[in-house]
């Protein structure tokens, strides 16, 4: 059985050509529930067989129903899409809770989120246009945006259903053909948007959905001949494995990869506006998001007073199962929990300082994956702590004096995805605007997650293209000129 409940079970399979199918070697994975350890799912072990049925579905898509349709055509289907994930937000979100972790509210933020980029893509549709370029007299030259064809999409665990919209809503906009290949710890919500999509009137074989392990799936999906563009999110060393794989292909390839971001306060900042973006940048989602602000970086003149209002609110935070809907939920998996801990393991080996912490609740369940939240404070920049990525609920936070000392720890990690600056002087804004190394610079705010009309994405090894906003679908086309001689 493909898809369905066995044994009280739910299970899915891959979704190929508008259908569910086994995965060719009948093989499935079991999805855990992090708040409580239970088995959650079984899902399909695609493996390069599938990925190639995918794939020849998707080209097939291209010469059909799919590739025949305009721009508009394209764009009212993402509006009827959005308005289907809207309809179906409670199951979706109670999925995405219990698939991740995700406490009830953020993941019903997600749904919103993934209907919202579908709306946004859906009116962009039809808005993107080539230009005609002066050149010799007897000439006429156009340049089109045509679609990539077929696009790869590889996404990570921890916003499942925000990394879909993002790549795959801008992908289809532009009238490519996809095959996703999300991630093996959270997959639920991707697939029964699957369904939901195509329900909604998407044509066979535009979206192909193959779940599997990253080594087996997601290598055959980034090294297959036939796929025309990949988008990646997710770690850094999986990033330069894809990336060198559709190099063998001369295949384009967006990487959005990790973070170390930084929010910089100065002393004339208005400290009491900070606060929650502070605290909250690090900690959303269990601190398991690429563009978390995990380096608070503090003018010596307000260091104690920050650390001291963001111990209240730490002090205030509460972790326990998604569906209690508290601070914090578990971490993804017991394999991540255990990577955050060693983490703080070494903190306190190094005597770092723990300026505070959140509580686990005494109900949270005994087998859930969770990690106090934690402020780790005075940490010296060039320590572990200050410049991996941890991807869990784990703040330091470090003394500056000068304006040039506060850029230079801003920029002293290999990462430059996102940074908050928070001054009222307004030519210091602009000036540290300018010289952080970052894709997206926040005056004042800080925020990436919401931003959907914002481009996005990294210099440095936090990757390199751009997704969401307008301009993510430059990067799902190819420009073509076409050079008319008439005389
Ligand atoms: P990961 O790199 O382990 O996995 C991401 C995806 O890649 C998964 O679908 C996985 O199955 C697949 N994969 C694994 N090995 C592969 C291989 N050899 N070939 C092809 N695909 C393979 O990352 P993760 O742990 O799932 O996600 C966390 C990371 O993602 C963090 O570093 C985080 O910062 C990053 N992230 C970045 C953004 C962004 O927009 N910049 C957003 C979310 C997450």
């Amino acid at each position: 059985m493909a898809h369905g409940i066995e044994n009280g079970q739910r299970r899915y399979g891959n979704f190929i050509n508008g259908v569910w199918r086994d995965a060719v070697q009948g093989e499935v994975l079991t999805l855990k529930n992090p708040s409580d350890g239970s088995d959650l799912a079984l899902i399909a072990r695609g493996t390069a067989a599938d990925i190639d049925l995918a794939v020849d579905a998707a080209r097939a898509a291209l010469s059909g129903l799919w590739g025949k349709m305009t721009a508009t055509e394209r764009g009212r289907i993402l509006h009827k899409i959005s308005e289907a994930v809207l309809r179906e937000i409670d199951l979706l979100t109670v999925l995405e809770a219990r698939d991740v972790g995700k406490p009830l509210t953020q993941a019903r933020a997600d749904v919103v989120a993934l209907a919202r980029y579908l709306e946004f893509y859906g009116a962009s549709a039809d808005k993107v246009h080539g230009n005609t370029l002066p050149y010799q007299n007897g000439f006429t030259v156009l340049s089109v945006y045509e679609p990539h064809g077929v696009t790869g999409h590889i996404i990570p665990w921890n916003y499942p259903m925000q990394i879909l919209g993002r790549s795959l809503g801008a992908a289809l906009a532009m009238g490519n053909a996809a095959v996703v290949k999300p991630a093996e710890e959270a997959c639920l919500t991707i697939l029964e948007f699957a369904r939901i999509a195509h329900e909604a009137g998407l044509p066979t074989g535009a979206l192909n959905v193959v779940t599997g392990l990253g080594a087996e799936a997601g290598a055959a999906l980034s090294s297959h001949p036939q796929i025309n563009h990949i988008s990646f999110t997710g770690s850094l060393r999986t990033g330069e494995a894809v990336q060198a794989a559709a190099a063998k292909n001369a295949v384009p390839v967006t990487l959005e990869l990790g973070g170390k971001s930084p929010q910089i306060v100065f002393a004339d900042a208005d400290i009491e506006r900070a606060l929650p973006f502070l605290v909250n940048a690090g900690i959303q989602n269990a601190g398991q998001t690429c563009s978390a602000s995990s380096r608070i970086l503090v003018q010596r003149e307000v260091y104690e007073q920050v650390i001291a209002a963001m111990s209240e609110r730490y002090h205030a935070l509460k972790v326990g199962a998604a569906e209690a809907d508290l601070s914090l939920g578990p971490v993804v998996s017991t394999r991540q929990k255990a990577i955050i801990e060693d983490y703080l393991k070494l903190a306190k080996q190094d005597g770092l300082l723990v300026a505070a912490q959140g509580e686990i609740v005494p109900d949270a369940p005994k087998n859930g994956a969770y990690v106090r939240p934690t402020l780790l404070r005075d940490v010296p920049p060039q320590h572990r702590l200050a410049q991996e990525e941890i991807f869990g609920p784990v703040q330091v936070i470090m003394p500056f004096d000068t304006e040039e000392e506060a850029v230079a720890l801003a920029n002293s990690t290999p990462y430059g995805l996102v940074c908050g600056v928070w001054t009222k002087d307004g030519a210091r804004q602009l000036r540290m605007a300018h010289a952080v190394h970052a894709g997206q610079v926040f005056i004042n705010n800080y925020g990436a997650g919401g931003g959907i009309e914002l481009p996005f994405g990294g210099v440095k090894r936090s990757g390199h293209g751009r997704e969401k906003g307008f301009e993510a679908l430059y990067g799902f086309a190819s420009l073509k000129t076409i050079s008319v001689y008439h005389g």
